[in-house]
C-alpha cells in the first residue's frame, strides 16, 4: 500500500543529483534529476515543480540520491526527467518529520503521498510589495510637474511608500518613477508581505500577563519540566477538574522550555481554539506563537507554518492538524481536552491527533501532556497501568466558592407543573435567581434546530431525508427541514405528503416532535421577556467572528443567558457564569455506540465546569429521566474515577477498547443488492486473512450500519477486534489488496474508529 523510496539516512555528503518526489494524488514517488543550478539547495522537505506527462506539477522531495546511486540498469529509452529549473521551489517540511509521516502512512494504511498532502498546508508563494523612497541628494534637472510632485510626496513620508498608494495619487506614476530612478533620485524596493495576523492585534486587558502557580500546579509543572529538560519520551495525564488551572500549567511548562531553547506544540479542539484562548497564550508567551487553524486564510496559515520552519516562532498552537507543525527543537507537546473525539479526523486520512501526539513525542524524544477533566478511558487505563504518569489537580484554583451539582428528576415533575415544555420549575427558579443577581447562565441542549422531526398526526409518517435513513430536523428560523448528514434543505410542507386523500387533497397536519436549541431559546424568551438571551450553535455562528462576538457578549455582561449545543461546554473561562442548566442529559445516551455513556459523562462534566469559575459559587442543574445512570449520577458526585471504574468494567466484559483495538471497515454502495453481496464476499476475504496468518482477531459483521443509508449510499460495516494494532494492520493490507475493485462500492478502513454509526 505504501511504496516508499529511500530514507533520509541515505543522504550523502555530496550534493544529491537525483530526488524522489511524491506528487499527490499519485501514490508512489517518481525520480527526477536535479539540474546543476539546483544541486545543493534542494533537499528532503522541499516542494519542487516537475514535469508530469505534458503538464507541470508540484511534488515533495522525500529522498535523495547522489550520482553513483543512479540505477545502472536503466534501459536506454528510459530517461529520467529533470526538476524544472525555472519552477517554484519552497521548503515545506523538516526532514525530521519524514519518519513521523511514514509511521502515519503505515499505521492508517495510507500512502506517504496522501499523508504529506494532508499534513502540509498549501504553500503560498511569497508575495512582494514594492515600495518607493527618495535616494541621493543631487538635484539633476527634473522634467515636468509630475516628477516634482512625486518627490514632494516622498519627502513627506517617514517610511518608504508603497507603490500602490503612490499610483493612486499620481497619474502615470510608473513612467514618472522610471525617469526619477534613472536620475538616481528614487529607489524602488521590493519587500515580502508576511501576514502578521497574530501579532498585530492588541492583547486584551483581562488576559493575565503573569500568575503565581499554587502548590499543586507547581508540583505538576515540576514533573513535566523535569521530563522535558531530560529530552526523553515521557507521557503525562494531567487530570484536573475544570478550572483547576491546567492551562496555566501548560503555559508555564512552555515558558520554561522556551527559556532553554526548546519548542512546544499545543493541540486544542477546533471548537476551543477561540481568539480568547489564543489571547491567553499570547499574553504570556508573546509573539513567539504561530497559530494553525483550518479556518485561517491560506496565506496566514502558510506564514505561520513557515515562521516555525524558519525558527522565527518556536511555539505552535493549533487544532487537530496542528500535530504536523514543524516546531523547531520540539521539547513538549500538550494535548488539551485530550478526550475530545474531534481529534479524530472523520474523512480521508482518519488520524487521531491525540494518538499521534504520543507517536511524535516518542519519535522526537520529548514529553507529552494529555490534559482533561474527563480523561478518555484509553488514556486513563494507561495511567492505571503506569504506562503514563498521572498528575491530578483535584481542586479549582478559585475554590473559595465551590460548585454544587444537583439532579432534577423529570419523572417526578408532572407535565402541567413544567415552567415550559422543556424547562422544569426548579430550573426556571434558578434562572430567575441568577437573573435577579445580575449573574449569567448557560443552558445546554445538545441538538440544533427547533424540532427533531415532524410527524403526521394521521398516518404517523415522519418526514425523512430522501437520501439518508434519518429524520429531517425542523429549523424554524430558516423555515426549513434539514438533514444533518447530507445537508439537504427542504421547504416545510404544510400537510403530510404521505397520506393525501384519494381526492389529491389532504389536511393531515404535521406535529413537531423533540426539541432543539431554537426551541429552548423560544421558551426562554417567553419565560424571561426582559432577559438578554443569545444562542450558540453551528447555525448561529456562521464564522469565527460571530463566535467571538457571542462569547465576548458573555464576557462583557451583555448576555444574561446563553443557550447552545455542546459548543457552550468547551473550554470557555467566563467568570460571570454561575448557573449551568442541562435541559436534557439523556440526549445521546441511547446511541448504539459503546462510547455513548462516556461521551455523555464527559459532556455533562465539561458543561458543569463552566459554572462558578470566578469568585462566586456555581450551581448546575441536570434535568434527566434516568437519574441513576452512571453518566449522570457520577457527574453529580463529581466522581471521574468512580465513573471510570464502572465503565472500564463494562468495556472489559464486552472486550471493547481500551481492552481491545478496533478496525472498522465500512462498505457503501448506491446498489443495495450489490453492496450486500460485496460485504459478504469481504467477510470471506477477512476470514481467510485471519486464518492464514493465524491472527488472534475476532470479526463482527457484515451488519447494516446503524445509519443504513447516507447520501443515497447503502452502508454495511465490520468491526475487527484484537489486542495488537499490527494484527489489524495486516488484515487491513490483505483486504485492501485483494478486495475486488468496483465502481459500485466504496471501501473505507478506519483504525481506532470514534464513529461507529
Ligand atoms: P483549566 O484549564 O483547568 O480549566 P484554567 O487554566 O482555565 O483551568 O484556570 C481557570 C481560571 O483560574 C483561569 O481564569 C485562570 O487564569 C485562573 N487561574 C488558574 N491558576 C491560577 C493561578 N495560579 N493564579 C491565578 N489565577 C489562576
Ligand atoms: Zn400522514
Ligand atoms: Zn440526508
Amino acid at each position: 500500500m505504501n511504496k516508499r523510496a529511500g530514507s533520509a539516512a541515505e543522504k550523502t555528503s555530496t550534493a544529491p543529483v537525483l530526488v524522489n518526489v511524491v506528487i499527490p494524488p499519485l501514490e508512489s514517488p517518481l525520480t527526477y534529476e536535479l539540474p546543476e543550478a539546483l544541486r545543493g539547495s534542494i533537499e528532503i522537505g522541499y516542494r519542487v515543480e516537475v514535469p508530469l506527462g505534458r503538464r507541470r506539477a508540484f511534488g515533495y522531495v522525500v529522498s535523495t540520491q547522489s550520482a553513483d546511486e543512479r540505477p545502472a540498469d536503466t534501459n536506454s529509452d528510459f530517461k529520467i526527467k529533470s526538476v524544472l529549473e525555472d519552477g517554484e521551489h519552497l521548503r515545506c517540511f523538516d526532514p525530521l518529520q519524514l519518519e513521523f509521516f511514514t509511521w502515519i502512512a503505515d499505521y492508517y494504511g495510507d500512502s506517504l503521498s496522501n499523508v504529506i498532502d494532508v499534513a502540509i498546508p498549501p504553500a503560498v508563494p511569497p508575495k512582494f510589495e514594492r515600495f518607493v523612497k527618495l535616494s541621493g541628494t543631487a538635484a539633476p534637472k527634473l522634467t515636468g510637474k509630475a516628477q516634482a510632485e512625486v518627490l514632494k510626496i516622498l519627502s513627506e513620508q517617514k517610511e518608504p511608500l508603497d507603490l500602490a498608494t503612490l499610483s493612486r495619487r499620481v497619474k502615470g506614476c510608473a513612467r514618472v518613477l522610471k525617469g526619477l530612478e534613472e536620475k538616481g533620485l528614487v529607489q524602488i524596493l521590493s519587500e515580502e508581505l508576511v501576514d502578521h495576523h497574530v501579532s498585530s492585534e492588541a492583547i486584551p486587558q483581562w488576559a493575565k500577563s503573569a500568575v503565581d502557580l499554587n502548590a499543586e500546579q507547581q508540583r505538576a509543572l515540576h514533573d513535566i519540566d523535569a521530563a522535558t529538560r531530560d529530552k526523553e519520551f515521557k507521557a503525562f495525564i494531567l487530570h484536573g477538574v475544570t478550572g483547576s488551572g491546567k492551562t496555566e500549567v501548560y503555559i508555564e511548562a512552555i515558558r520554561q522550555a522556551l527559556e532553554r531553547g526548546q519548542g512546544a506544540l499545543i493541540i486544542v479542539p477546533e471548537i476551543a481554539l477561540t481568539p480568547q484562548l489564543i489571547d491567553r497564550f499570547r499574553a504570556r508567551l508573546g509573539n513567539n506563537l504561530a497559530v494553525l487553524h483550518s479556518a485561517l486564510h491560506k496565506r496566514s496559515r502558510w506564514d505561520s507554518w513557515r515562521a516555525l520552519l524558519e525558527g522565527r516562532c518556536q511555539v505552535a498552537i493549533g487544532a487537530r492538524s496542528g500535530i504536523f507543525a514543524p516546531v523547531p527543537n520540539l521539547g513538549l507537546i500538550v494535548v488539551d481536552e485530550e478526550h475530545e473525539s474531534s481529534y479524530k479526523q472523520a474523512e480521508g486520512l482518519r488520524y487521531n491527533a491525540r494518538d499521534l501526539a504520543l507517536v511524535r513525542a516518542k519519535l522526537q524524544n520529548c514529553s507529552v501532556v494529555l490534559g482533561s477533566a474527563t480523561p478518555s478511558l484509553e488514556s486513563y487505563l494507561n495511567a492505571v497501568k503506569n504506562k503514563y504518569t498521572l498528575i491530578s489537580l483535584p481542586a479549582r484554583h478559585s475554590s473559595g466558592s465551590g460548585l454544587e451539582i444537583s439532579v432534577v428528576d423529570l419523572n417526578r415533575v408532572k407535565p402541567w407543573e413544567m415552567a415550559s415544555r422543556n424547562i422544569s420549575p426548579q430550573l426556571a427558579a434558578a434562572l430567575k435567581d441568577t437573573l435577579d443577581r445580575k449573574e449569567q447562565s448557560f443552558l445546554l441542549y445538545n441538538r440544533r434546530g427547533f424540532a427533531s422531526y415532524l410527524q403526521c398526526e394521521s398516518c404517523q409518517a415522519t418526514m425523512d431525508c430522501p437520501n439518508c435513513s434519518v429524520t429531517l430536523t425542523f429549523h424554524k428560523n430558516q423555515n426549513s427541514l434539514q438533514c444533518h448528514y447530507c445537508s439537504l434543505s427542504l421547504v416545510v410542507p404544510e400537510f403530510c405528503p404521505s397520506c393525501r386523500g384519494s381526492d389529491g387533497k389532504s389536511s393531515a397536519p404535521l406535529v413537531q416532535r423533540g426539541a432543539g436549541t431554537e426551541k429552548i431559546f423560544e421558551e426562554l424568551e417567553t419565560l424571561f421577556p426582559t432577559a438578554r438571551i443569545s444562542r450558540l450553535d453551528r447555525d448561529s455562528v456562521a464564522d469565527n467572528d460571530a463566535y467571538r462576538r457571542i462569547l465576548n457578549s458573555v464576557r462583557d455582561g451583555s448576555t444574561d443567558i446563553l443557550v447552545g449545543t455542546q459548543m457552550i461546554a468547551k473550554g470557555h473561562d467566563l467568570p460571570g457564569v454561575t448557573l449551568v442548566g442541562i435541559v436534557d442529559c439523556d440526549v445521546g445516551l441511547h446511541m448504539p455506540d459503546f462510547r455513548a455513556g462516556e461521551r455523555v459523562f464527559q459532556l455533562l462534566t465539561q458543561a458543569s465546569g463552566r459554572a462558578g469559575r470566578g469568585d462566586k459559587a456555581g450551581l448546575v442543574l441536570l434535568q434527566t429521566r434516568v437519574p441513576n445512570h452512571p453518566s449522570i449520577a457520577k457527574t453529580c458526585d463529581k466522581d471521574f474515577r468512580g465513573f471510570a471504574e464502572i465503565e472500564l468494567e463494562n468495556r472489559k466484559s464486552l472486550g471493547y477498547p481500551p481492552f481491545s483495538r478496533i478496525l472498522r471497515i465500512v462498505i457503501s454502495s448506491p446498489n443495495q443488492e450489490f453492496g450486500s453481496q460485496y460485504a459478504r464476499h469481504l467477510r470471506a476475504l477477512l476470514d481467510s486473512s485471519v486464518q492464514q496468518r493465524e491472527l488472534p482477531l475476532s470479526v463482527l459483521g457484515p451488519t447494516v450500519a446503524p445509519i443504513a443509508r447516507i447520501r443515497a449510499l447503502w452502508r454495511w460495516h465490520f468491526l475487527v477486534k484484537g489486542t495488537s494494532p499490527s494484527h489489524l494492520n495486516q488484515v487491513m493490507r490483505d483486504v485492501s489488496t485483494h478486495a475486488p475493485k468496483s465502481t459500485q462500492v466504496r471501501l473505507v478502513f478506519d483504525m481506532d474508529p470514534q464513529d461507529l454509526m
